[in-house]
Order: C-alpha cells, then sequence, then structure tokens
C-alpha cells in the first residue's frame, strides 16, 4: 500500500510517502504560507503520488467528532488565515482515497506505540516542548479524543515566586506553555534556550513547571511511559532533573515498577524527530482499514 503521511505545522508542512510499515520513500517540507497558497501545493504533492490512503497530524485545536458537521476543521486556532478551515474536507475533495485526521502529538504518541519504544504499552503520554507545548494521549488502543482533544499543554501549574516572568499564554497566566514553551523561555532570560545551555538556573526551572505537570498527568491518567520531544528537550541535563523532581512531587504516594525506575520511565523520543510524520502513516493505514 502506498500512504501518504502530512505533519501540519505552523511553521512548516511536513510531506511523505511511505508504506504500512514504516518505510518512507520520499519527503518534501513546504512552508506554511496562507491555505490558499500552501494547500494547492499539498494537493499536488499527493495527487501525483496516488496514494491509497492519507494520515494527517495537524496543530489545533481541531475538530474531531465524526458527528459534528465541523469535522476535519482546524478551529480555534491563533493562526488566523486557517481558522475554521476544513482541511480535511479540502483534501477529501481533492484525493480519492481514506484520510486519518488527528492531533500532531497524537500522531506522535501512535508513531512510538507503532514503530518506536512504546511498543506494546497499553497507556502512553507524549508531550512536546517546543514553540507550544502540547500532549497526546494513547490509551488501550485508542488515541484519546474524548470532548475535543487533549490540551496538556495548557494545564496551570504552580508558578514560583523566584518567577517573575508574567507568562507567554494569552488565555493563562500561568499555564505550562505560558511559563516553560521556548517562547515564553526567551523571553524571560532574554535569549533563546539553545543559547543558555550552561545557565543552571534555566534548566531547573523549567524541569519545576515540566514536573509539575507530569505529575497531574501520572495521577490522572496512569501512563506505563511517559515520552518528552520538541525543540526544548534536546537540553540533554533537564531529563534528570525532571525525573528527580517528579519522584519529589509524587512524594512516594504511589509505587509501582515503572516510577522506581525513572531513567526507563520519562524518556526522550526514540525515532530521530520521525515520531510524527510515522505516526501519520500509521493514521493513514487505520484510516485505510477502517
Ligand atoms: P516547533 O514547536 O515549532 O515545531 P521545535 O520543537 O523545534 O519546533 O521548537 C522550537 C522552540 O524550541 C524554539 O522556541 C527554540 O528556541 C527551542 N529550541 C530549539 N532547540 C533548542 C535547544 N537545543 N535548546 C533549547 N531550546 C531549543
Ligand atoms: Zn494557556
Amino acid at each position: 500500500m502506498r500512504l501518504g503521511a502530512l505533519e501540519a505545522g505552523g511553521t512548516k508542512m511536513v510531506c511523505a510517502i511511505g508504506d504500512e510499515s514504516g518505510k518512507i520513500l520520499e519527503r518534501a517540507v513546504i512552508p506554511t504560507g496562507t491555505p490558499g497558497v500552501t494547500m494547492p501545493e499539498l494537493i499536488r504533492f499527493f495527487g501525483e503520488r496516488r496514494i491509497d490512503g492519507l494520515g494527517i497530524g495537524c496543530f489545533g485545536p481541531i475538530e474531531l467528532n465524526p458527528d459534528s458537521c465541523e469535522y476535519g476543521c482546524i478551529t480555534s486556532t491563533p493562526k488566523a488565515a486557517w481558522r475554521n478551515y476544513p482541511i480535511v474536507g479540502e483534501f477529501a475533495k481533492a484525493l480519492d482515497c481514506p484520510i486519518g485526521f488527528d492531533t500532531d502529538v497524537n500522531a506522535s504518541v501512535l508513531g512510538e506505540v507503532t514503530f518506536g519504544q512504546a511498543k506494546g504499552k497499553s497507556c502512553v503520554i507524549y508531550l512536546t516542548v517546543g514553540t507550544g507545548i502540547g500532549g497526546g494521549i494513547y490509551i488501550e488502543g485508542k488515541l484519546l479524543h474524548g470532548m475535543l482533544h487533549p490540551e496538556a499543554g495548557h494545564v496551570l501549574v504552580q508558578k514560583r515566586e523566584d518567577d517573575l516572568y508574567e507568562g507567554k499564554c494569552p488565555y493563562h497566566k500561568n499555564c505550562l506553555e505560558g511559563l516553560a514553551s521556548g517562547p515564553a523561555i526567551e523571553e524571560r532570560w532574554g535569549k533563546k534556550g539553545e543559547a543558555l545551555a550552561d545557565r543552571e538556573e534555566v534548566w531547573e526551572l523549567e524541569a519545576d513547571y515540566i514536573a509539575q505537570a507530569l505529575t497531574g498527568y501520572i495521577l490522572t491518567v496512569s501512563p506505563e511511559l511517559i515520552i518528552l520531544g520538541g525543540g526544548v528537550m534536546h537540553q540533554d541535563q533537564l531529563f534528570g532533573m525532571i525525573r528527580r523532581k517528579v519522584t519529589e512531587f509524587l512524594g512516594g504516594y504511589i509505587q509501582t515498577r515503572e516510577l522506581e525506575d525513572m531513567e526507563t520511565y520519562i524518556v526522550p523520543a526514540s525515532l530521530h524527530d520521525d515520531q510524527g510524520i510515522l505516526g501519520c502513516l500509521e493514521l493513514a493505514k487505520r484510516a485505510v482499514h477502517g
């Protein structure tokens, strides 16, 4: 089977052609402009390659409820040109194949569960810490949607008293994304995260906020594995700090085999930044098989 995969992001669209075994045969990157400019390029790419199915992992919020007349739309995104855009509908008009659709982070967790280190697990969380923060949740064979889909980047965290930064999120003063995304780091410290590697206080504060959120997810969803990806997580020193803080915040309240071995419980992504696009291939495969 010839499958198409599209990782739709706010700055770039990553397109790939592959098969159900996760083999990628071809890829292309198209900058994200307005739908009027970008969609014809994407449709041309996939149309010329005669795919049997397309999987789209998309920035959000998006409508995933198949009973809604808005199904397949990007909804209240801050990217004005894409607001209320029926991305699935437009591809469906142009390509004669089944289309799978989910959030970018749900695609990433699906990639890790299908092709990566999370194979065989029944409950896994993938959190990306980059320009924004988002979480995908795989639970007992399915990607979690619920009433909308998880928006785990916007959980509220307790702001540290020594942190005078007001936060980057226009909706919440003290949500994780507002306090810990790449742009929040840059605005608080006056430099991009890439240039702050040797400033321990930067990463100690960052780890505190991420660990607070992870502690909440652990207590609510009970994941067997937590995978952290995104640009900010290239700061490897964060992993040890986050693991120690999660252990501290849990306070010994729950004891499991997983929590005893934090090094294998809170881990980096395993697919060399291909977890998203591979997850989109799997979305395409699932759309074809119904
Ligand atoms: P996006 O979220 O836009 O898909 P990324 O996951 O690469 O892309 O996130 C970009 C953000 O991550 C930027 O704010 C950038 O400053 C930050 N970032 C990228 N690389 C690093 C790094 N090595 N260390 C710290 N921050 C980084
Ligand atoms: Zn927020």
